[in-house]
């Protein structure tokens, strides 16, 4: 099915949830590449589960826009993962966003504020890198899924963002789904999953967890209430830090 871009970005949303929401991940991927070419991105963190998104995405075309939010707090081993996963799939656009200097300069000038409030430290560090990135496309991928829990739960395979259109083409997979997909294509892991990081964020607010039933996400700021990086949260432009939504 064709669609007119010029539908106002709710209904053509819905129309694409409608179409695709119990499609395989690569015809969501192949959708939103044939519907929207160049103005597509997706956004990776090169975490514990990226690289199935990112090897599908491969499969659709090497030069999507893949967007890193590289926040000056990484572990180093995602940094290195970032390269080497890149250059094993061949992707030609994978873009590194950093933090505004003017917006450390002044609210974050020794790297701490991490300490003190994660959420304004996650707005200048991701939100508005994010958002800066996000101007010169019409849609995005992002790699959230259901079992991921919470909010998650109600995701939708495409939905509406700000007046863009946001596809999750990981949306219905299962935990099991993923890593069969990983086995399948010999996909290498994150170094630190071996090391007890189910999901990798930020040094500072990712922590190994020990128990195996434990929710995927329970080593990002732990101690906190804080469950997301606030991403992937409506806003008006400069509003203030919010919870919610992450890679
Ligand atoms: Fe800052 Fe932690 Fe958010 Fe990273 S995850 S941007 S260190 S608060």
């Amino acid at each position: 099915m064709a669609y007119d871009q010029t539908d106002a970005a709710p209904t053509l949303a819905a129309r694409l949830d409608a179409e695709l929401r119990d499609a395989h991940p690569l015809t969501i991927l192949r959708k939103a590449y044939e519907t929207f070419g160049d103005k597509l991105a997706l956004v990776s963190s090169f975490g514990a589960e990226s690289a199935v998104l990112l090897h599908l995405a491969s499969q659709v075309s090497k030069d999507i826009p893949v967007l890193f939010l590289d926040t000056g707090m990484l572990f180093g081993q995602t940094l290195d993962y970032r390269k080497s996963l890149a250059a094993q799939l061949g992707l030609t656009d994978v873009r590194d966003l950093r933090p505004a200097f003017a917006d450390l300069a002044v609210q974050d000038p020794k790297s701490d504020l991490w300490r003190t409030d994660t959420d304004a430290c996650c707005h200048i560090r991701k939100v508005l890198p994010l958002d800066r990135a996000l101007e010169g496309f019409t849609a995005w991928c992002t790699g959230r899924k259901r079992f991921h829990g919470g909010d998650r739960l109600r995701l939708a395979v495409v939905e509406e963002a700000d007046g863009q259109i946001k596809f999750n083409p990981l949306a219905n997979w299962s935990k099991a789904e993923l890593d069969a997909y990983a086995a399948e294509h010999q996909l290498p892991a994150h170094p630190l999953v071996a090391q007890g990081f189910p999901s990798l964020g930020c040094w500072p607010c990712t922590k190994p967890v020990d128990d195996p039933n434990a929710d995927v996400r329970a080593g990002r700021w732990q101690g906190q209430d804080k469950t997301e990086c606030g991403i992937h949260v409506a806003r008006a432009p400069g509003a203030a830090p919010n919870m919610g939504g992450d890679i």
